[in-house]
């Protein structure tokens, strides 16, 4: 016996025919003892979330126009699957609680939070079990940050009062009350939260996608799902462009050592993928994973004996700090030193950039490759086998792809690269059909 925190997303919650999986899979492990759950999500491709729903009616209020249509839609869906599901959640009186407060100026936050509310409040129902809300357990300060070590404090001691509950994601309050959401996604954070908080064995995050994927799915074709991924593989992956979970949601998990298992309620009999805490054994696939991401700017700046002249990097990182810019990669060479930059940065201040460059640092020359797109290949075996860069770099000249930067992790655990954003695809597909079969 031990116990396992899980959550589902809005895929899982969306309607009662969800709801009914979502219900036979908690049933189905009596150490499924605590329950997060976040809004009702999109039932089809052009269906709403009930938190943009939400949003929308807020903003509706603030501009004073016309909100009882939305009002009306988001009431409908929740009655609807209370009736469908045949209990009593007290979801009429829930919302015209709701709607009085909306009267007399509710904040943003506070609507925001109402699916995540209603959806907890209709699930405890179901289940048969205590509805714990997450106000006055889960914490911010005054200021609107997250008081991680307050909460789990809170948490634990609340918990403790209950054999089994169902707590609504995403969501806290202030020190005066008033709610508070995390950013949108947020309900991972608070399945993780509360995994910490009861030292649960197990983190499960069902969602409607069976784990992480080796490679993004609409570039290669049926890729490998990851058996196991450690926390460190995984934030170089995010980092990159992959997602399936809020990047805050991982850290309180790894603070307590709990794994997370990312699940899918569509195919509940996979096994998903774990994210573990300690390094993995030394068999089995080298590469975790690839991701990346195009629109990236590099800039090459080359002088001749760059190597011996001191505070010459510095001066460059310093004009960037100046416009107020992130670096993604620094690669250099004895007398080279490129900088990569997102384009989301970057604006119309290349020009001036590179201006500051030339004159700040009486470079030789400066270059500009626009275009660029950053792949990453993830895997913590790549440290211990050899060979490892020269079948990825020979895959790549197989597929014609022309390497324009390359630049690996002092881990070792990432090699990245730079390719135009047109052989972007290629490059992936490339290095995937390189390593997959491992
Ligand atoms: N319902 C919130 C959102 O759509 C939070 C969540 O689902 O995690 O962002």
């Amino acid at each position: 016996m031990g116990i396992i925190v899980t959550k589902f997303g809005g895929t899982s919650v969306a309607d009662a025919i969800q709801a009914k999986k979502t219900q036979e899979i908690i049933e189905a492990d009596a150490d499924r003892k605590f329950i997060v759950v976040s809004a009702p999500g999109k039932r089809f491709d052009a269906d709403n979330k009930i938190t943009d729903l939400l949003l929308l009616l807020f903003t509706h209020l603030e501009q004073n126009a016309p909100y009882e249509q939305i009002f009306q839609v988001v009431k409908d869906r929740f009655i609807d699957i209370e009736r469908a599901l045949g209990i009593d959640a007290g979801i009429t009186a829930a919302f015209d609680v709701i709607e009085k407060k909306l009267k007399e100026g509710a904040t943003k936050d506070y609507l925001a939070s109402r699916g995540e509310y209603l959806s907890g409040r209709i699930f405890a129902a179901l289940l048969g079990i205590d509805f714990i809300d997450a106000a006055g357990i889960v914490l911010f300060n005054e200021k609107g940050r997250f008081l991680s070590e307050e909460t789990n404090a809170a948490l634990a001691a609340e918990l403790e009062k209950h054999e089994r509950g169902v707590i609504p994601g995403f969501y806290g309050s202030l020190p005066n009350g008033e709610i508070k959401t995390f950013s949108r996604g947020g309900s991972d954070i608070t399945g993780a939260i509360v995994a910490r908080a009861i030292s649960a064995d197990v983190y499960e995050n069902w969602t409607d996608v069976s784990g992480f994927l080796v490679a993004d799915p609409r570039i290669v074709k049926n890729p490998k799902a990851i058996d196991q991924i450690s926390y460190k593989e995984l934030r170089e992956l995010s980092y990159m462009g992959a997602s399936v979970l809020h990047e805050n949601a991982i850290y309180p998990a790894r603070l307590a050592g709990i794994p997370i298992n990312i699940r899918n309620t569509n195919a509940p009999t996979e096994r998903g993928t774990f994210i573990v805490a300690g390094e993995k054994e030394t068999e089995g696939r080298i590469i975790t994973g690839i991701a990346g991401s195009k629109d990236f700017t590099v800039i090459a700046i080359y002088k001749n004996m760059m190597s011996s002249e001191t505070g010459f990097i510095r001066r460059v990182l310093s004009i960037m700090e100046d416009y107020g810019i992130p670096i993604e990669h620094i690669p250099s060479g004895v007398d080279t030193v490129s900088i990569v930059i997102a384009d989301k940065y970057l604006d119309d201040k290349l020009g001036d950039i590179i201006e500051d460059i030339e004159r700040k640092t009486q470079a030789d020359t400066v270059e500009v490759f626009e275009k660029m797109a950053l792949i990453a290949t993830v895997g913590s075996r790549m440290a211990a086998r050899k060979g490892v860069s020269a079948k990825l770099f020979t895959a790549l000249y197989e597929a014609d792809v022309n390497v324009r930067m390359i630049d690996q992790g002092s881990s070792e655990m990432n090699i990245i690269i730079g390719v135009e954003n047109n052989d972007f695809e290629t490059a992936i597909r490339a290095i995937y059909d390189a390593f997959a079969n491992e």
